[in-house]
């Protein structure tokens, strides 16, 4: 069988995209899945996140051709995940490759022979949608949209949904939005709830049942290096992804 193809997308910043990739990531490695986690972003949080080496060569090595995918791929401390690594080199990719034919399938070329030795390969994409972005959309079978339950939110979404949908009529016939994901989420906040009962209403069955809750364990984890499961198994953060895991299994396969 071959990979489920992943990636978190959401051009706004600070939404949980990273956080998700690494702890979705490592739960479903936990449930006995064969997972590569990529790297998409020259911020290179997700690499800090499981202290993987991010000055050996990754993302910008394979899309410029110095080294193949299988080349680049890094075990982690967990057992089944591993990981392609991004730095500030990427940054430059998208003037390196603006003029080049074929530019919007570089990405997609690269990991094809990643192809039969993952179940799962998820990306980390950047929160804009330039040409490395566009490249993963092309790439991917599934898109996960993780959300702030705040205002103006559905506003971004709309547009989100539009761009998907247009790459799907373009570029990749294939691409599907697995769905919704609200992250941060408090109870408590009226405008969360508020937030969440629009999009359930508009986007009902694309809509995770699982929330993931605002939880300061989630946000200390990758300066140690580890996902959720080797910080803090118990915590309701921990909870959220491995209950999240199962939904995305239940989706995918
Ligand atoms: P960027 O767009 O910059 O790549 P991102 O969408 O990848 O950001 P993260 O880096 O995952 O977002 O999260 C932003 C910040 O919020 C981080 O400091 C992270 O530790 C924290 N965070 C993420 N999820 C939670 C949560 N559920 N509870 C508490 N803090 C969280
Ligand atoms: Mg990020």
């Amino acid at each position: 069988m071959s990979a489920n193809k992943i990636i978190f997308l959401n051009q706004k910043g600070g939404v949980g995209k990273t956080t998700s990739v690494v702890n979705l990531g490592a739960a479903l490695a936990l449930r006995g899945k064969r997972v590569l986690l990529i790297d998409f972003d020259s911020q290179g949080n997700l690499s800090s996140s499981l202290s993987a080496d991010n000055s050996a060569p990754g993302t910008y090595d394979i899309l410029t051709e110095q080294i193949s995918a299988k080349e680049a791929c890094q075990k982690t401390s967990i057992n089944n995940l591993d990981i392609i690594t991004a730095n500030i080199d990427l940054a430059g990719l998208n003037i390196e490759l603006v003029n080049v034919e074929n530019r919007n399938y570089y990405v997609k070329n690269a990991l094809a022979e990643l192809e039969n030795s993952y179940d799962y390969i998820i990306g980390d994409c950047p929160p804009s949608l330039g040409l490395v972005t566009i490249n993963t959309l092309v790439w991917a079978s599934y898109v996960i949209i993780p959300m702030q339950c705040e205002y103006l939110a559905m506003e971004g979404l709309n547009s989100l949904m539009r761009t998907v949908a247009s790459i799907k009529r373009s570029l990749n016939q294939d691409l599907t939005i697995l769905g919704i994901l609200f992250t941060m989420f408090t109870k408590r906040t009226k405008l969360a709830n508020e937030v969440v009962e629009d999009v359930t209403q508009y986007f009902d069955n694309l809509v995770f049942k699982t929330k993931i809750p605002r939880n300061v364990r989630l946000s200390e984890a990758p300066s140690h290096g580890l996902p959720i499961f080797a910080y803090d198994k118990h915590c309701l953060g921990a909870k959220a992804y491995y209950k999240l895991s199962k939904e995305v299994i239940t989706r995918v396969e």
